[in-house]
């Protein structure tokens, strides 16, 4: 059955509703408490579409009309956040007595889209433009791991379900061992869990254990090289979990949803097919400014409104820059 993804009305180009309403911190947390974090961007934060539109937003669960929760782990034991936008600042709730927390999510929430280099095609001129309030997520590579192992084909990033506290409360916090022992049983099991396990298990036969990784995490090539290698992870996964864990540039996910928006954009002059002719079309995208940065957006666009058939040229927020709209609206 075929899956229509909804565009946020943020993204949509016609029809366009306002953005969401800045919250303040006393609808949050009550009239004398403030945000224990705020994080300053040069753009009005639109916090729907980047929670909608990337992998590593996933964990986030959308608890109030422009507000988002997730559990945050330090040191493998879970702290309650809650995130807003408020203009141009991200706000956010939590335990201040909790160690770690500020700089975890000072890393979570890294650049806007509108500060990137996206100059050199105006199909990805136009995605800065119109997503510029879009902030990119990092998250560490084993969270990463576990999202990507639930990223089934033809899902938002955004909209996967991830049973992702419940991987993290059965691994012991999101160790690599806990991972490589992980059991198959209720909220985490099957075929997707299996594949979880082996890729900690050969992951662990690498590294040796969390230092080790974070050794690893600390040079993105050699990263790229080890996971892409590893079982049930390929250049379709693995630069997705290098660019989230390291702001790295050096490669593009071999999503097809990627390469066909990126084919209809003119950054490629065909759709490449065959192995050997997605990683050299992947290769020569990743040269192109910052756009590995900005991969998931792509990804999304082309699950969301560049779909392989039937592409909504109506509402997609490129389609002024896109030299396909007006053929695939022909071919409709
Ligand atoms: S305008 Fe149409 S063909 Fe071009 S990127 Fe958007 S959906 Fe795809």
């Amino acid at each position: 059955m075929k899956t229509t993804i909804p565009v946020p009305a943020t993204l949509r180009r016609r029809g366009a509703a306002p953005p969401p309403r800045p919250s303040t911190a006393q609808t949050l947390t009550g009239p004398d408490a403030g945000p224990q974090l705020v994080l300053d961007f040069a753009a009005a934060v639109d916090l729907a579409t980047t929670m909608e539109c990337q992998l590593a937003a996933a964990p986030w669960r959308a608890v109030e009309a422009g507000r988002w929760r997730r559990l945050v782990y330090v040191g493998g034991r879970p702290v309650p956040v809650k995130v807003a936008a408020a203009g141009r600042s991200l706000e956010f709730f939590f335990d201040a007595a909790r160690d770690g927390v500020r700089e975890r999510l000072e890393a979570m929430f890294t650049l806007q889209v509108g500060g990137l280099d996206l100059d050199r095609y105006p199909g990805l001129a136009v995605l800065r433009e119109q997503c510029q309030g879009v902030v990119l997520m990092a998250a560490p590579p084993l969270e990463m791991l576990v999202l990507a192992a639930f990223d089934v084909s033809g899902r938002a990033p955004g909209r996967t379900q991830v049973p992702f506290d419940a991987v993290v409360a059965a691994s012991g916090g999101l160790t690599l061992a806990g991972l490589a022992a992980l059991p198959d049983t209720g909220a985490v099991s099957g075929e997707n869990v299996r594949r979880l396990r082996l890729v900690a298990q050969a992951l662990l036969g690498v590294v040796g254990d969390d230092d080790g990784l974070a050794k690893l995490v600390a040079d993105d090539r050699n990263l790229l090289a080890e996971v892409a290698t590893l079982p049930h992870v390929n250049m379709a996964t693995a630069p997705r979990v290098v660019i989230a864990a390291t702001g790295s540039r050096i490669a593009m996910p071999t999503r097809t949803a990627l390469l066909r928006i990126c084919t209809r954009l003119g950054l490629l002059s065909r759709q490449p097919s065959g192995r050997h002719d997605v990683q050299t079309a992947a290769g020569r995208l990743a040269r192109i400014g910052d756009i590995a940065l900005v991969s998931e957006l792509l990804i999304w666009l082309g699950r969301a409104v560049c779909t392989t058939r039937d592409p909504r040229c109506g509402v997609c927020p490129l389609a002024s820059a896109c030299p396909s709209a007006a053929a695939a609206a022909d071919d409709r």
